[in-house]
């Protein structure tokens, strides 16, 4: 026993924490394999933030029109920036076809053409012919509502192959033994306020991503990027941590996402002058262009007082134009909340948009076995073992320094699976119980204890507004090395109050004040080293737009970041090479070119 709190005790062979797209994945491929599985969430399964997704799933079916995964990889390579790993972006584009087929037969309910194939339609950045071509119908959709239809999928088919879940329980931290082997989770109990114990052989992290340090984001309020703040504390580096993807179209005020899908169907922007901008940035994508790319175009149409409104600080998204039995049938989720969130009826009149904070693309870093890595002096290939991760908390690398649309719910549906092949290579079903005694769990009880005695003056609701307003203000779509010093020097001051938190309920059973807190440090750790990696990369690659380093530069930053963060707060930051070799001879490395939409 530890403190004054009862640890109960579970064995499995393998632990997947987190039940969105990319959880639910790897817990199903491991399951219908026999494997003691349990499947934790802090969260029931079905509210994970992959039920929000809107556009689509990007795989080259070529159901609508000629495409071929060397397409679809060259522009994943392409939109990355070419900061992202060639062998994995090949494993993810040459699955991805079978991957949707998978979910298909898992009950998948796609919209479908009139000869009842899978609906495709194009999204940024996807392009025919290596990027020469007209735009690819690339996106596999469930109309708008892509996300809900695949997790609720997904996650019939985990409770036919009788995965335990443990739902509502908030992971604290990663257990590890004597030799730093991840061996489980320490988890606490939401509903009944107990704490427990979960020792496994294979520790899968499907925690989601972080867009909650941001004021405008999104996410759902859940996205904490829990597991990345668990790597960091067990002295695991997280990766490419200053790219954030900005999203061009969340509803001015609200925050709330417009799908990519939008564009895709014809929708276009326009500036206070009405004209569609967009042909000046990118002529031939126009506003089909990469998210980085339409988020600087808006940025600088605002920052040139050509914006919308009485403030001029926003643009406008048109659908009027397109008609209402295609907006019906392929886009009813946006109808709706066109409608709540802007007070726009869609089909008349324009929304107005603003680019708000979507995807990381940075997290824990891992190889394309989703094998956890953690580089060594000596080795920069060496893995953490027991550990694997996937889905947005991972940086695998797949998106580099830019995600296109769709290709975040494939890296779920291929990752997901692929974790759960790397567990077949590493362990059979039904492994021995761990030994119990060696292990870091007084350390865990220990700072879970401190917090939820804090008592302090600050709510932790005003610390994580300030949090959000610094990041918001300092680390955006453009940087540059004064705003970013800035934006440390504030969040040095925060910290120091965070010391100051008053958690008034000191109850374990639904105590969301406390839940809350342990996000807010969770945020606060991956914000301290979005930050650091943001002033640390002299370079403008992707979403990184730093205004005093305008221009890409592959001879001094053709590398991913890799962030340590020590238990006293002490910023460390290193590189490791890009992978430029593709896995497979069945397509030729693609070397870095100038990105041009
Ligand atoms: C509004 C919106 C629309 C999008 N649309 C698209 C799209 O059309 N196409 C596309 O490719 N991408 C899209 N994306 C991106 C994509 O949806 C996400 O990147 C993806 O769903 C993340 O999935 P995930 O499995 O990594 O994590 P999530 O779905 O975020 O799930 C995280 C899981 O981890 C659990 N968890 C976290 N912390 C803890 C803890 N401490 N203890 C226990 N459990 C924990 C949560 O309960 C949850 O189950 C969209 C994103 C948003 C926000």
């Amino acid at each position: 026993m530890s403190k004054s709190y009862e640890i109960i005790d579970h064995h499995y062979d393998v632990l997947v924490i987190g039940a969105g797209g990319s959880g639910l994945r790897a817990t199903l491929g491991v399951a219908e394999s026999g494997y003691k599985t349990a499947c934790i969430s802090k969260v029931f399964p079905t509210r994970s933030h992959t039920v929000a997704a809107q556009g689509g799933i990007g795989a080259a079916l070529g159901n609508m029109g000629e495409d071929d995964w060397r397409w679809h990889m060259y522009d994943t390579v392409k939109g990355s920036d070419w900061l992202g790993d060639q062998d994995a972006i090949e494993y993810l584009c040459s699955n991805a076809p079978e991957a949707v087929i998978e979910l298909e037969e898992y009950g998948m309910p796609f919209s479908r053409t009139k000869d009842g194939k899978i609906y495709q339609r194009p999204f940024g950045g996807h392009l025919t012919n290596n990027g020469e071509g007209a735009p690819a119908m690339r996106a596999c959709a469930a109309a708008d509502r892509t996300g809900h239809a695949l997790l609720h999928t997904l996650y019939q088919q985990a409770l036919k192959n009788n995965v335990e879940f443990y739902i509502e329980y908030f992971v604290l931290d990663l257990l590890k033994d004597e030799k730093n082997k991840c061996c489980g989770v320490i988890a606490w109990c939401l509903e009944t306020g107990t704490i427990h114990r979960f020792f496994s052989h294979q520790t899968v992290l499907a925690t989601g991503g972080y867009g909650r340090a941001y004021f405008s984001s999104t996410s759902a309020h859940i996205c904490t990027g829990d597991g990345s703040a668990m790597a960091l504390r067990q002295d695991l580096p997280l990766s490419d941590m200053e790219f954030i993807q900005f999203h061009p179209t969340g509803i001015y005020g609200a925050g709330v996402l417009i799908t990519e899908g939008a564009r895709g169907e014809g929708g276009y922007l326009t500036n206070s002058d009405g004209e569609r901008f967009m042909e000046r940035y990118a002529p031939n994508a126009k506003d089909l262009a990469s998210r980085d790319v339409v988020s600087r175009a808006m940025t600088i149409e605002i920052n040139e007082s050509r914006g919308c409104g009485e403030k001029a600080d926003h643009v406008l998204l048109h659908l009027e134009h397109i008609d209402s039995d295609t907006i019906n049938k392929r886009l009813p989720g946006i109808v709706e909340t066109a409608k709540i969130f802007a007070g726009v009826d869609l089909t008349k009149d324009p929304i107005p948009v603003l680019p708000t904070v979507h995807y990381n693309m940075g997290g824990i870093p891992t190889n394309y076995r989703t094998e956890v890595l953690n580089p060594t002096k000596e080795n920069k290939n060496n893995i953490c073992e027991g550990l694997l991760a996937v889905g947005e908390a991972a940086c695998v690398s797949v998106h580099g320094a830019n995600r296109l649309g769709t290709n975040s719910l494939i890296d779920l549906l291929v990752f997901g699976k692929a974790a759960s092949i790397t567990v077949k290579d590493k362990i059979t079903p039904n492994q021995k119980k761990l030994n119990t005694s060696s292990s870091n769990t007084d350390e865990i009880i220990d700072r879970f204890d401190n917090i939820r005695n804090s008592k302090g003056d600050i709510s932790t609701g005003e610390l994580r507004q300030r949090m959000q307003e610094i990041m918001q203000k300092k680390c955006s779509v453009f940087r540059n090395h004064k705003l970013i010093s800035e934006g440390i020097e504030d969040f040095e001051t925060l910290q120091a109050s965070s010391n100051n938190i008053n958690i008034k309920d000191k109850s374990l059973i639904f105590n969301t004040d406390l839940t809350e807190t342990l996000e807010f440090h969770n945020l606060m750790a991956q914000s301290k080293v979005t930050l650091y990696s943001a002033l640390n990369r002299k370079e403008s690659r992707g979403a990184h737009a730093r205004e005093d380093y305008k221009d890409r530069d592959d001879q001094n930053w053709l590398a991913h970041s890799m962030v340590w963060l020590s238990d006293i707060g002490e910023v460390k930051i290193d590189t490791r090479p890009v992978n430029l070799n593709t896995l497979t001879n069945h397509i030729q490395p693609i070397p870095p070119q100038k990105r041009v939409y």
